[in-house]
């Protein structure tokens, strides 16, 4: 195949928030298809009109958008294969499921939910796999004429051959087979007028030219469906390649119950899309080298089908926090205050934010994370509610205001100090209270910062400004009990 021929899709279900397995799959369609001169396209299967929510479809648009991963081809871009939404491609079902009858290959069922619902509550007390029992598929022709003409609700059914294996293959997976008897008629063309994703999706992968047919496992027992179908029409079949699930800790499905799984969370909370996608990429691919970390591009340029995992992955969030943290500190702090703007949750000085981001870049596992990291900057602590006791075991409060009370006079007499003075001085005075230096460091620095889990606390200093500081170191000394 040249590599212009490759046509990858993903064709995600428009009921609710985008699902981090809807840009997992993206991200393996569209680095496949970009290394491949090829084209990515969205189609969106909205067919199942009960689950259908119409905001959803934006909200799909901007997460890819999100992440870079743009469509080529889709209902907004456009493409030569409109429309792109199966709702606006009801005639061609149509046209195809009547083909499909026409050639034996489906035929009509005038069977209604209840007795459907019967056949099935039978087939489930006998503790036998839940099938359709071809009813409709034995009625006298001149009767199915006349219910048709008569304009009886009906759908279609898939016409599954009695006999036989159907085998298919796939890439990452081998040669599958399923056995007849283990599929059912399956419903291609509802009596809305819908068809089942049975039926649209072989019809819109193959007008559409999709060559590769990459997507989750959890669709691979619908393939031998498409297989019938694509047999049924003649048409070459694409490449399939099933990607690994996403797991939650317990191995089973990645679900909303045990994790967060739709990438608007992810997004407001400051994951980094690249991380994202870095995180993703390793879940379903292993990179030949064992890296762990890299770009997007890296992944596009190495990506070849036969290194996708076979076993589920599982989605663990610490891994992608600490991953998204190393992307963080890549950032150049001018384009880290840029990303960070929309979660800050008060106005900061452009200044000012430059100053303190080297002192906090490094501890940001989110962007989200930001507003808690800022505020000993620019929040002046309660001097009644520092943390001396937890934080410094070894002296009383009134022993750390002692030590205050002495260090006060020496440090504001330094005015602003240069980082060895200011650490001379403190060092110093320790050795004269016969204190270990950290503690008197530690109580410094929860005088200042209002924790003792601070950025360095002589850059902190600098950053708000040394009388501020002092200012701080006074009111804790205050608020603490005399000797
Ligand atoms: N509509 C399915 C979904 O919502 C995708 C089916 C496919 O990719 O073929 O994930």
């Amino acid at each position: 195949m040249s590599g212009g021929d490759v046509r990858t899709r993903i064709a995600p279900s428009p009921t609710g928030d985008p699902h981090m397995g809807t840009l997992y799959a993206a991200l393996f369609c569209k680095a496949f298809a970009e290394k491949h001169s090829g084209t990515f396209v969205l189609r969106i299967e909205d067919t199942d009109r009960t689950r259908y929510v119409p905001e959803a479809v934006e909200a799909l648009h901007d997460a890819l958008h999100w992440a870079h991963l743009d469509p080529d081809e889709g209902p907004l871009a456009g493409g030569p294969y409109e429309p792109y939404t199966q709702s606006e491609r009801l005639p061609t079902y149509h046209e195809r499921a009547q083909r499909l009858v026409a050639t034996g290959h489906a035929y009509p069922c005038f069977c209604t939910p209840e007795r459907l619902a019967r056949l099935r509550a039978e087939q489930e007390a006998r503790k036998e796999p839940t099938r359709y029992d071809r009813h409709c598929l034995y009625l006298p022709q001149e009767e199915v004429q006349q219910r048709l003409r008569a304009g009886e609700p009906h759908t279609i059914r898939l016409r599954v051959p009695d006999h036989g294996p159907v085998t298919f293959h796939d890439v990452i997976r081998g040669t599958i087979s399923f056995e007849t008897s283990v599929l059912t008629d399956h419903i291609l063309l509802k009596s809305d007028g819908y068809p089942t994703s049975h039926l649209a999706i072989p019809v819109d992968d193959y007008s559409m030219r999709i060559s590769h047919v990459i997507r989750a496992e959890e669709w691979l027992s619908s393939v031998p469906y498409y297989v019938l179908i694509y047999r049924a029409f003649a048409w070459a079949e694409p490449v399939f390649a099933h990607l690994s699930v996403l797991r939650n800790a317990d191995r089973s499905k990645m679900s909303k119950r045990k994790n967060n799984t739709s990438v608007r969370w992810y997004r407001e909370h400051g994951f980094l899309p690249e991380a994202v996608l870095n995180f993703l990429a390793l879940l379903g691919w292993s990179h030949p080298e064992g890296e762990e970390i890299f770009s997007y591009e890296e992944f596009r340029d190495l990506l070849t089908l036969e290194r996708i995992v076979k076993s589920g992955p599982i989605f663990d969030l610490k891994k992608l926090e600490w991953m998204n943290g190393v992307y963080i500190r890549r950032l150049a702090i001018g384009e880290l205050a840029e990303r960070l703007q929309p979660f800050l949750s008060q106005p900061v000085e452009p200044e000012m934010l430059e100053r303190i981001l080297p002192l906090v870049q490094e501890r940001l596992k989110t962007l989200g994370e930001i507003n808690d990291a800022l505020i000993p900057f620019l929040q002046e602590p309660d001097p009644a509610c520092l943390p001396f006791a937890q934080a410094i075991k070894r002296l009383t409060l009134q022993d750390i205001r002692h030590g205050l009370e002495l260090l006060y006079p020496q440090l504001t007499a330094l005015g602003a100090p240069d980082a060895s003075t200011f650490e001379g001085t403190v060092r110093s005075l320790a050795a004269e209270l016969g204190w270990k230096a950290g503690d008197l460091f530690m109580s410094v620095r929860v005088a200042v910062t209002g924790t003792s889990a601070s950025p360095p606390l002589y850059d902190f200093c600098n950053v708000i400004g040394w009388s501020r500081a002092f200012q701080r170191l006074r009111s804790a000394l205050e608020a603490l009990p005399a000797r």
